[in-house]
């Protein structure tokens, strides 16, 4: 038997329609990349979102159809991520720098019928119209003036608005996001309406991103990447501030922060590294934030303990496509006032704790039935499961999970007691010498404290003896000064002896994924025919 409460399907429209009647006149400002700057408001959002659902509608496309979207961080895209949602649609953010086969396969094997485009993207769109036969229309977010393009604003201002949101079921898909893809091609993860609205109702814990209603937020995690963290629901929820920006220059991220009282941003670590850079070099102070969300990659120590000094709250978080993203995210813990300085950034250096919805496991690497305990030592593969976690790919004939509903993450982690993840490798990626695991991205991270260091990336190489050893490849800053004993002391106090890398390699450029991540997987193959000098 059912209890009585009112039906009240999770749909995403209910977070525009929430917003627009309890936060309407709360401002959504855009910077575009021409340098100009618009302004809405949450009411603004939900009135284009209706007139946009009923331009897609008078096209012909019909509920379960697929929109791509390839374009920055702008109110004209937040329109979108509703409106396509409210015709029943499913919006498919591209991410504009992945490459060419991999741009061809997504939106032909999302089967989107509509792109929807930054002008800036256009080069993106004239090279692959031919190879994306099933696009039947393109429409420019940002048509330069005098180009006869169909633009965005003109086309659905030829709709009244008076629309009802297209209902359904609230398992029906609203997103779907593909993952950068390291091997083979990319893989969709297909967003629900009811994943998507617990997600972003869990965003909005103290214990995550912490918004209130007085909340600005500038957030430099593009949309087109895991669903922007959720953030642009989670912020509907709570009726904050949005400032957008199409761009991703530091001194204009900068500036709209003062300008605009940004309280929170987030971003991946060289989106942060980048406006520490920006700030050192004009003489700045870094902007007064409330709180940072950095993920996408671990967070430096440097990063958290400068961020910390300025009085910034750091959110540390760990997710990935496949889980909405967030799974994991660092806040002050039950003890934090106890704690010195340095244990807080310790402990901030860590991937947080599993946010309400989301369950962790880790499980051997050799025996994955054997389920490892959370004592702050035993690292193992990082196994996650809840309501907004993938369960299958799509178009997928198989489940991406276990039989008991665990998906393996590929990442390998750490379990403390008191829940906090730390992340300290991929599967593929973690070094097995002698048996023993090394974790390259704690190298990588100790390398990248030396003052000499632009990035560091760490790779295991074959060794006749102990299967694999360490090899670490680093960028040196421009005009620094350091070879690789001094690279190798400078580690020697950080991680264990057996650790040290046997090499340290110099060059001039470290490969990145899509995603703007170290591509293992690219700097294995351009040093394929590396060795050691043990191997030689
Ligand atoms: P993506 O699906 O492109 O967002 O990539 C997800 C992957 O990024 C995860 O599986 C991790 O390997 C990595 N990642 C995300 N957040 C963190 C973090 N805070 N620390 C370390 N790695 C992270």
């Amino acid at each position: 038997m059912l209890g009585a409460m009112q039906d009240w399907p999770m749909r995403v429209t209910h977070v525009v329609d929430h917003a627009a009647r309890e936060a309407g006149t709360r401002e959504i400002v855009t910077r575009w990349a021409d340098g100009s700057e618009t302004r809405t408001d949450w009411a603004g959002i939900r009135r284009d979102a209706l007139k946009l659902a009923q331009a897609l509608q008078a096209l012909g496309l019909e509920k379960g159809d697929k929109v791509a979207s390839l374009a920055m961080n702008h109110s004209r895209h937040l329109v979108s991520w509703f409106g396509v949602a409210g015709m029943g649609g499913v919006l498919h953010t591209v991410n504009p720098r992945l490459f060419e086969d991999q741009l061809e396969y997504i939106v032909n094997h999302a089967e989107d019928r509509v792109l929807l485009y930054d002008a800036a993207f256009q080069p993106i769109v004239d090279m692959m119209r031919d190879r994306w036969p099933g696009v039947e229309h393109y429409i420019c977010y940002d048509p330069p003036e005098g180009s006869d393009v169909r633009g965005f604003e003109s086309w659905i201002g030829e709709q009244d608005g008076a629309f009802e949101w297209v209902g359904g079921d609230e398992r029906d898909p609203c997103m779907i996001c593909y993952t950068s893809g390291t091997t083979g091609n990319p893989k969709g993860v297909q967003y629900e309406h009811r994943s998507t609205v617990m997600h972003a109702l869990a965003g909005l814990q103290p214990a995550a991103f912490n918004f209130s209603s007085s909340s600005v937020m500038l957030p430099v995690v593009p949309m087109f990447h895991a669903a922007s963290w959720g953030l642009p629901y989670a912020g509907g929820m709570a009726g904050i501030k949005f400032v957008f920006s199409a761009i991703n220059d530091p001194a204009v991220l900068h500036e709209l922060m003062l300008r605009e009282g940004v309280t929170d941003s987030a971003g991946v670590p060289t989106v942060w590294l980048a406006h520490f850079q920006y700030c050192d070099s004009e003489g700045l102070d870094l902007p007064p934030l409330k709180a940072a969300t950095i993920g996408g990659s671990a967070a430096p120590r440097f990063m958290i303990e400068r961020l910390m000094k300025n009085g910034t709250r750091v959110q540390h978080a760990w997710g990935m496509t496949e889980t909405s993203p967030i799974g994991t995210v660092g806040g002050p813990s039950g003890n934090w006032d106890e704690l010195s300085f340095e244990e807080k950034v310790d402990k901030t250096a860590k991937q947080g704790r599993a946010i309400f919805g989301v369950e962790l496991r880790t499980v051997d690497l050799d025996d994955p039935t054997k389920v490892l305990p959370r004592d702050g030592e035993t690292s193992g593969a990082l196994q996650i499961r809840g309501p907004w976690v993938v369960k299958r790919y799509f178009k997928a004939e198989e489940d991406a999970v276990t039989e008991d509903g665990w998906f393996d993450t590929g990442d390998v982690g750490i379990l403390h007691p008191d829940g906090t993840l730390q992340l300290t490798d991929r599967t593929k990626d973690v070094i097995k010498s002698g048996g023993e695991w090394i974790s390259s991205v704690e190298l990588e991270n100790a390398a990248m404290g030396h003052p000499a260091v632009a990035e560091a990336a760490c790779v295991g190489m074959y060794h006749p003896k102990w299967d694999e050893r360490p090899v670490l490849f680093v960028i040196r800053k421009p005009g620094a000064d350091c070879d690789a004993q001094g690279i190798t002391a400078f580690l020697a106090d950080k991680v264990a002896k057996w650790w040290l890398p046997d090499a340290v390699e110099f060059v001039e450029d470290i490969p990145h994924t899509a995603t703007g991540k170290i591509s293992k997987k690219d700097l294995r193959e351009r040093h394929a025919d590396y060795a050691l000098p043990e191997a030689r």
